[in-house]
């Protein structure tokens, strides 16, 4: 109930909050007695806390106060604010990787030096440098220079036994002194330096070592059968040898020694089985098919009741660890915590990903991609813990606070102040951890999903492929087109057009790949090419967002087909991307779908849906007084 009187003329001021797992909007606008409605003010900030969670009310606050800053208008004014229905549908994230590259005994030093010396590949037997005066002349041997040496003493001793008929042909250094080594022998050699654990290189094997020249990566030791003609190998020994060639593959140099016990292997880890529930069976799946599998399956038990992984596998631990985290963030001091049964999983997402391991016996911190699965879990508690928000946003900003409306079915409302667009209509709501879908018919009939997965789980992927261990920058590479600083006053964007600057560019982006976010050039922490982290990042948008409009527009369409709809709105802060948008349009585009970015409002862009969603179905409403009415 209101608790403030009607304006002068009968008009009352309302404030629709939506809290999002990221965001929290307002919409404040005034409702006239005949229903119509002029916007005053928006406002957004970060959400406090998780969503649906009394922490939430901070933030709630901030927004609600920000929209009536803009709009001209004191919090003593305000008749009702108007929260969203929020069911905590929360996500959680867990990624394991389901293979492993072992290597017993040192059989591989791949890693890239930013400055090998010489180039080409050396064939011959490791002996340490102070062996060398007792080498066999016309002996091939790969010189091993244990930390310490100087690259005078180092260049001078290779020199000597080169001109006592020794045959170097390669050099492994413990130092960072390649290029110093190289420049001061008589007869040029590929060296490969920086590898830490050089006293680990077996003496007296069978060595390669392989330096491509600059700007090119090696082309024999990252391939099966190059190894393979080098060592003399028989097939079975190829194939055990392969995931070595996997995981040198794109360096500038590296070194493989032979050891008679030598052994690589190319490790599958059992995931483990995901049993789900739903649709009245209970299916597994594992997880190790990977994340076609896993949602062919899921597609299967929709609706999802809930989702166990088998207990002392990876995925039993994933999903118990989300289970837990949620159980955790729903408890509130001085009330009985929420049992762990309470919190069910009501939809999986998988992702086919794969992450940068260091390769365990490898002797330079060598790095393989492994394969691994990314799972998105949605959660839902059965205890809705919105009207503890209401009741302190109301304590907070003195005005009443009602719940009123579902989230889904107010976004399809305020889609439609989107300037051309008219029932019927679906939407599609992209935000931080889920991706949301409603439908709103000709009739009036309004349907919605929530499914896992959204753009917190690009950002990870981004993050994890790449390496960066920094969900800043992620987020940066997830939203700024990138560009090549090529000099000091020009980049190159990554569509291949040029731009000028007047002024030097920073240092520390020269050479360097770059994203153009509004603060200027960022450099990207990695050693991939512009054209590597550009795919890598369409990819991820891809097998996340793409994928998830698809399964949720499925679930809302008329039986199940995509082909009975006709426009979908994008909402959400994700549709902000500068890219998602026109990769969902072109995928709904087969199924004759029209598909555009949402301008809420005409103003707001994807922004603002539910917010003024809410306030436009409290004006639907013929008694202006109560909860807001649903859509009609
Ligand atoms: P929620 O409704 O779950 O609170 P939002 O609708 O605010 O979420 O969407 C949050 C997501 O939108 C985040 O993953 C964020 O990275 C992404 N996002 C926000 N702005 C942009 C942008 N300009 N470009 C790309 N992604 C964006
Ligand atoms: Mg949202």
């Amino acid at each position: 109930m209101s608790t403030r009187d009607d304006g002068p003329t009968g008009t009352r001021l309302v404030v629709g909050v939506d809290i999002g797992n990221s965001t929290t909007e307002a919409c404040l606008a005034e409702v006239a007695p005949d229903g119509s409605v002029s916007y005053l003010g928006t406002d957004l900030t970060r959400t406090t806390g998780v969503k649906g969670t009394p922490a939430n009310t901070a933030g709630a606050l901030t927004a609600i106060r920000g929209a009536l800053a803009r709009g001209g208008r004191g919090a003593d004014r305000v008749a009702t604010v108007l929260l969203n229905e929020a069911t905590p549908v929360i996500s959680g994230l867990a990624m394991e990787t389901i293979t492993e590259t072992i290597i017993t005994e040192s059989t591989m030093i791949g890693h890239n030096p930013t400055t090998p010396g010489g180039e080409g590949l050396g064939v011959g037997t490791t002996v340490s440098i102070t062996g060398l005066g007792t080498a066999e002349p016309g002996q091939p041997v790969v010189c091993v220079v244990p930390p310490g040496w100087d690259f005078d003493d180092a260049a001078a001793a290779i020199n000597t036994a080169v001109a006592g008929g020794a045959e170097v042909v390669a050099a492994i250094l413990a130092g960072d002194d390649a290029v110093l080594v190289t420049n001061r022998l008589t007869r040029p050699v590929p060296v490969v330096d920086e590898v830490a654990a050089v006293e680990k290189v077996p003496l007296g094997m069978l060595a390669a070592v392989e330096v491509a020249p600059p700007g090119r990566t090696i082309r024999t030791l990252s391939n099966s059968y190059g190894l393979a003609t080098v060592f003399e190998l028989d097939p079975a020994q190829t194939r055990q040898v392969s995931p070595v060639a996997r995981a040198l593959t794109g360096n500038r140099s590296a070194v493989v020694v032979r050891t008679p016990s030598g052994d690589v292997t190319d490790r599958r880890i059992p995931v483990g089985e995901l049993v789900l529930r739903g649709a009245g069976k209970t299916l597994r799946v594992d997880v190790d098919a990977g994340a076609e599998a896993i949602m062919e399956a899921v597609a299967r038990a929709q609706p999802l009741d809930d989702a166990h992984g088998e207990p002392g596998t990876h995925v039993g631990g994933m999903l118990a660890q989300v289970r837990d985290t949620m159980a955790d963030v729903m408890d509130t001091p001085g009330q009985p915590a929420v049992p762990v049964s309470e919190i069910a999983i009501r939809d999986v997402l998988a992702v086919d990903t794969f992450v940068p391991a260091e390769v365990r016996g490898g002797l330079a911190g060598e790095v393989a991609l492994e394969n691994a699965v990314a799972l998105a879990a949605m959660v839902r508690t059965s205890r809705s813990r919105m009207q503890l928000v209401a009741d302190l946003v109301s304590e907070g900003l003195g005005a009443a606070a009602v719940i009123g409306g579902v989230e889904g079915e107010m976004a399809v409302n305020g889609a439609l102040t989107t300037p051309g667009v008219d029932r019927p209509v679906a939407v599609l709501d992209l935000g931080g951890g889920s991706t949301d879908a409603a439908l709103l018919t000709r009739e009036g009939e309004c349907t919605a999903v929530h499914v896992a997965g959204a753009g917190e789980l690009v950002t990870k992927l981004i993050d994890s492929e790449l390496a960066l261990g920094d969900r800043e920058v992620a987020e940066g590479v997830k939203r700024f087109p990138l560009a090549k600083v090529e000099s000091f006053f020009h980049v190159r964007h990554e569509d291949g057009t040029v731009q000028f600057f007047d002024q030097p560019l920073p240092p520390h982006v020269y050479a360097r790949v770059v994203v153009l976010s509004p603060e200027g050039p960022a450099p990207v922490p990695t050693r991939h090419g512009l054209d590597h982290v550009r795919r890598l990042r369409r990819e991820a948008k891809r097998r996340v967002f793409v994928v998830n409009a698809l399964r949720a527009l499925r679930q809302v369409a008329p039986g199940g087909n995509i082909r009975a709809l006709e426009f979908v709105v994008l909402l959400g802060g994700s549709a902000l991307d500068f890219e998602i948008p026109d990769m969902i349009a072109d995928a709904l585009a087969p199924y004759g779908i029209v598909c555009g970015t949402g301008n809420v409002l005409g103003t707001e862009g994807p922004r603002n849906a539910v917010a003024s969603g809410l306030v436009r179905a409290y004006a639907a409403e013929p008694v202006r007084s109560g909860p807001a009415a649903p859509v009609r």
